[in-house]
């Protein structure tokens, strides 16, 4: 049976008079990767805000389950206990501390040093540049490294559910592509995935499910690969 790991039903969320998210349903199951595209300002970060709690004062109604609980009113550092990682946009590393200390406290919730080593070892293995740069401090790292600092720290706490908020962001073509080889890789281990993407056609080649977002609300829903292939999201997202 199909195991729902996270269920958003009737998401709305208000900055004062702006309504961001006008009533959003999504799902996400085990093992899934799914994608939510859209244009600028579509209400795509809003709603990974959501998820997680850190939204600033807004009025926010509708539901959020996570492995059929709600998550609302959960304390963000209580989502790692839980299991739910987010990468945000801008990626949000720990700037005054180096690689090596972020890497170890996005495993602060574990218990098994030996593990922990070995996973660090994992990660500098997947990104090279990590390893050479393991004593530098976080906030003097390139956008493209910040990325992948940003990435392996949250993998670091072994999440049920990642979620990624625009990883292509500011990044070159050949980092791109690193970066969604590692969102693959990562997705064929079995850790269930919502990915928020400028880049539709990226996001859709490596998904297995999308949803398109426009102006705070859902237009367009299904599977990945027929998504690639229907002529309004291909005019719309796609530039073809
Ligand atoms: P982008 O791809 O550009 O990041 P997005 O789809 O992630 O866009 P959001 O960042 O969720 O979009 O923004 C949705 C709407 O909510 C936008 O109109 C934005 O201006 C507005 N908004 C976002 N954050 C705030 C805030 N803190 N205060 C007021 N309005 C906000």
């Amino acid at each position: 049976m199909t195991e729902t790991i996270l269920k958003i039903s009737g998401l709305k969320v208000a900055y004062g008079g702006i309504k961001a998210v006008k009533g959003l349903d999504l799902e996400v199951n085990k093992g899934e990767l799914v994608t939510l595209i859209g244009a600028n300002g579509a209400g795509k970060t809003t709603t990974l805000k959501a998820i997680t709690g850190t939204l600033p004062p807004c009025k926010v109604e509708g539901e959020i389950s996570y492995l059929g609980q709600p998550l609302r009113g959960t304390q963000s550092f209580r989502m790692v206990q839980k299991k739910l990682a987010m990468v945000p946009e801008g990626r949000g590393v720990f700037t005054r501390m180096t690689i090596h200390e972020n890497l170890l406290m996005g495993a602060y919730t574990r218990n098994d040093p030996a593990g922990i080593a070995a996973d660090i070892d994992k990660w500098y293995a997947v990104f090279p540049r990590l390893k050479e740069r393991s004593g530098q401090l976080a906030g003097t790292l390139s956008g493209g490294e910040q990325q992948m600092l940003a990435m392996a720290r949250a993998l670091m706490c072994h999440p049920t559910l990642l979620l990624l908020d625009e990883p292509s962001m500011g990044l070159s073509p050949i980092m791109v592509e690193k970066i969604f080889e590692v969102i693959r890789d990562v997705s064929a281990q079995g850790i269930t995935v919502l990915l928020v993407e400028q880049n539709a056609k990226l996001a859709l080649q490596a998904a297995h499910r999308g949803y398109v977002m426009e102006s705070g609300a859902l237009t367009m829903t299904g599977n990945a690969a027929d998504m690639l292939n229907d002529s309004r999201v291909q005019a719309a997202y796609l530039g073809e």
